[in-house]
């Protein structure tokens, strides 16, 4: 093999360092890539490989143009690599040997300041976690696009690690080399990060602030980690990162990962798109500021009153006072993305075009202030109280900054005239030459008589006067020299032309160069405003999130929910604020919850398709729309403030997630019922699901009676197990409730409408016939089924059921759980299949024997009037089949 040249063994050296991401190697105007990066790169980005050297020698290499590498670099960190960029650090034509090069930035996932990877309206955010003996943790997390830098201490375990990472959504973690593998694996398979080490916690004095309100040492590190790890590979300034903030966990209602997902609070399950989540109804915000600071909310509800209550009363200034309202989101849709924009200056990545984007928001500040200033409303004033407008800076960019200048900050057209004396003077040269340049045509027409005669420019030649082939005859011998010749024409320079050219252009370059100088100048200048735009932003994004609630909440008809001392419940004609959207205006059912210390638990039946699991979740989003800070569709609403909220959905209704398994169930249940507290609301939606009948039944009560005994958190659960309902006599804090549905023409027809009380039978032969299956199918299962109902109901008049519980009520709270039983035990005590039905038995009789029955069974002392009706009516109909 051919020795190596100077440039590879450049390469190799530099690669050596870099092993885990792609090197772009700067190649005059190209980046390219060699080795394995070529290949994989040349994949991933669907670009040509070619090879470097020919034969056995070549090497594989491709390569991207360096004026369009950002969208390749973008493509790749978006797909969780890394790119190294590495720049040709002398002039190449000074150079001796070898050019010299270096790596001037490691972009990642979690590091990415522009492109497609940095969405408007969410955080990108970067965590860091350190792992330590006793079991605790300490995590830092950081948006470097906009410089928010906040640290926590998880006690917990590992779970709850993950779930605090998960609050983030970031894309890359950051941890030493020694940290817990497990933690690595859960990051990388579950929550697919990019995971990146780094030891070295010494911070370079500058960066030292970042630390100065943080005490504690787990706290230190780990937040050390991640700003050593930011300037380690982005090798510029990083002023704009913030101080590190404390914030405890307890601080927020905490919502475990699959709950939000099955609550769908920032995304649709299916789609996984915001629109259809509960985001996406809240999101009337304008600003992508306020876009981001909603999704932060929506992710950590608050448990803190005061905090809560000053935003609910902003909602409700702003709901009563449409005036303001409006007239905030007309000036609000003019400001920009401070908060980004501001990291951009700290980044050294501003351009004049950004800054006229800054100088136009803090133009739209002082109309927004004076308005919230002089409102009635103190919670309103005091959003803007000590807030400072920037305007000294606003007026430093108006005498600065054109009115539209290019995205380039080093080709001129900057600045404003009269902002800098010497950059005047070029200008002025500049414009005297070529002002002289614009009169020698009509000069030199005169002068030759060739009314054709140009005076051009092109980039190689620089000025020149033109006269066509015809012409030629009539321009006097000796006038002009001759530079170039064209088919049809002849090109000349003079050497006047020739000097006020070079004029022009030593002007343009010297102006070109000042005005870059002068704009670094600035945006060094502007880094000083950086802490009180930071501050400005942030009230900014408030602001919007809060006329977004008042907005919707007037659009809505919601009302400001009330926090219960104690822990009851009570909504009056609560609704689904995301299902309310999307049926037919004013065809949403509205629904009361009452809950208090005799009502923790409330056990929902009901037929399919009747609105169980929408009652459910109703619950949920409106108590985190409450503890939000903003309005809730219902009519009145008194809430605890919950610490936490679980939810389990049955594995049969889990379709959408890939790990369906009864297992992934239980295990998630487990996780539910011994980490929810009183203060808690666990939803279980048909739980035990996933397995045999009995299996499933056994479980779901087993379920339901730790919760009520050992738990006592507000549970709302629905199942299809009837037997259930049975529950009700033994758990004192446990009611029925079912959600109505009736037939009409032999047909269900769903109220979705919840009364109290179980549900009399699960009318999934009707939802079966709704789905339109063959009318034999569905005549066939009417009569099973009422074969099947008519030996439950003769079991149940024998007292057989309430027998069986009895004679299996645990002795010791230990003691497993009894099972349901109608039939004979089977033989093996691990069924996992249906029993068989016998069809055989099917009675002549049968309706009227279930008529008498239901007539025997029913409580009419309990029974609400509709209720009745709908008892009698179903008697009615199967004595009608006769
Ligand atoms: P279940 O869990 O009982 O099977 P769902 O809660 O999934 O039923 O509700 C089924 C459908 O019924 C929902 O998709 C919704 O369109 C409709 N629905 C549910 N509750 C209501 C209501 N209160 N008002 C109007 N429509 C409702
Ligand atoms: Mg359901």
């Amino acid at each position: 093999m051919a020795k190596e040249t100077p440039m590879m063994e450049q390469y190799k050296k530099i690669k050596a360092e870099y092993r885990d991401a792609f090197l772009f190697f700067r190649l005059g105007d190209f980046y390219e890539l060699f080795f394995e990066d070529a290949k994989r790169a040349a994949e991933e980005l669907e670009i040509t490989l070619t090879s470097r050297g020919k034969g056995e020698d070549g090497v594989p290499m491709c390569g991207v143009p360096y004026h369009s590498s950002e969208t390749y670099i973008a493509q790749l960190v978006d797909k969780g690599f890394k790119v190294a960029i590495c720049e040709q650090t002398e002039d190449p034509q000074q150079a001796k040997g070898v050019v010299k090069r270096e790596v001037v930035q490691l972009v990642t996932p979690g590091t990415v300041m522009q492109g497609r990877a940095v969405q408007e309206k969410e955080n990108n955010y970067m965590v860091s976690v350190d792992t330590f003996d006793d079991d605790t943790y300490s995590l830092a997390a950081c948006d470097l696009t906009t410089g928010e830098c906040k640290t926590t201490m998880v006690a917990e375990d590992l779970e709850a690690v993950i779930q605090e990472i998960a609050s983030f959504s970031p894309r890359e973690i950051v941890v030493s080399s020694e940290v817990d593998e497990e933690l690595i694996e859960w990051c990388e398979r579950r929550l697919q990060l990019t995971v990146s080490v780094q030891d070295e916690t010494e911070l370079p004095a500058e960066m030292s602030y970042v630390l100065s309100d943080i005490e504690q040492t787990k706290l230190r590190q780990v937040t050390a980690r991640l700003i050593a790890y930011f300037v380690r590979t982005q090798k510029r300034s990083l002023d704009h990162i913030q101080k590190a903030q404390y914030y405890t966990t307890k601080q927020f209602m905490s919502i475990d990962p699959d709950s939000k997902r099955n609550l769908e609070l920032t995304e649709t399950i299916r789609g996984k798109s915001k629109r259809g989540s509960l985001l996406g109804l809240l999101d009337k915000t304008v600003t992508a500021m306020g876009g981001r600071a909603l999704k932060q909310w929506v992710e950590r509800p608050l448990m803190d009153e005061e905090a809560l209550s000053f935003r609910l009363n902003v909602v409700e200034a702003l709901l009563d006072d449409f005036f303001v309202r409006q007239s905030l989101q007309e000036d609000l849709k003019h400001v920009y993305d401070v908060e980004r924009l501001t990291g951009k200056v700290a980044f050294g990545s501003v351009n004049a075009r950004e800054f006229v984007q800054l100088r136009q928001t803090l133009a739209k500040v002082p109309p927004i202030f004076e308005q919230l200033n002089s409102h009635h409303s103190p919670a309103i004033r005091k959003l803007v109280e000590g807030i400072d407008m920037c305007q000294s800076l606003r007026h430093r960019l108006d005498e600065s900054i054109l009115d539209d200048p290019p995205v380039s900050i080093t080709e001129g057209n900057l600045l404003k005239d009269g902002y800098h004396e010497q950059l005047d003077q070029y200008r002025d040269a500049m414009r005297n030459g070529k002002a002289w340049i614009a009169s020698l045509e009509q000069q030199e027409r005169e002068a030759t008589g060739i009314k054709s005669l140009k005076v051009g420019f092109n980039k190689v030649f620089g000025y020149y006067i033109e006269v066509t082939k015809a012409n030629l005859n009539q321009l006097p011998e000796g006038r002009y020299e001759r530079k170039q010749t064209l088919t049809n024409a002849e090109r000349y320079i003079t050497p006047e032309l020739k000097e006020k050219e070079q004029l022009i252009f030593e002007a343009e370059e010297k102006s070109g160069q000042l005005e870059y100088e002068l704009f670094l100048q600035l945006r060094e200048e502007v880094k000083q405003y950086m802490k009180s735009l930071q501050q400005l932003a942030q009230t900014l994004a408030t602001i919007d999130v809060l006329q977004s609630f008042a907005k919707l909440s007037d659009e809505n008809r919601y009302v400001r929910p009330q926090f219960s001392q104690n822990r009851d419940v009570k909504i009056t004609a609560g609704r689904h604020p995301v299902v309310e959207q999307s049926i037919d205006i004013g065809s949403y059912v509205a629904n009361d919850v009452f809950m208090n210390e005799k009502r923790d638990m409330l056990l929902i039946t009901g037929p399919n398709m009747a609105g169980k699991s929408t009652y459910m979740r109703q619950l949920a989003l409106i108590s985190v729309m409450a503890q939000i800070g903003c309005f809730v569709p219902a009519d009145e609403a008194h809430l605890p403030k919950f610490d936490q909220i679980f939810t389990r959905i049955g594995a049969a209704d889990d379709v959408a997630h890939g790990q369906s398994t009864f297992m992934v169930e239980m295990v998630e249940t487990n996780r539910a019922v011994s980490k929810a507290t009183e203060q808690s609301l666990i939803l279980l939606d048909e739980i035990g699901r996933g397995t045999s009948t009995y299996d499933g039944m056994a479980l779901a009560q087993a379920i339901v009676e730790h919760i009520h005994h050992d738990v006592g958190a507000k549970t709302l659960f629905s199942t299809h197990y009837h037997e259930l309902t049975t529950l009700e006599t033994e758990l004192a804090r446990l009611k029925n409730v079912h959600v109505s549905a009736t037939e009409e023409d032999g047909k269900v027809v769903f109220l979705h409408r919840v009364i109290e009380g179980a549900a009399d039978r699960s009318y999934g032969v009707y939802v079966a016939e709704l789905a339109d299956l063959p009318k034999n199918v569905i005549e066939r299962a009417k009569t099973i089924l009422s074969t099947l109902e008519s030996q439950t109901q003769d079991a149940d008049q024998s007292g057989q059921v309430k027998e069986l519980i009895a004679s299996h009520e645990p002795k010791e709270e230990t003691e497993q759980l009894p099972l349901f039983q109608i039939e004979e035990e089977p033989q093996s005590s691990n069924v996992k299949e249906e029993p068989e039905c016998a069809f055989e038995q099917i009675e002549p009789d049968v309706d009227e024997q279930d008529v008498l029955a239901t007539i025997k069974n029913c409580d009419v002392l309990n029974m609400t009037p509709l209720q009745a009706i709908e008892t009698l009516n179903q008697m009615k109909q199967k004595l009608g089949h006769k």
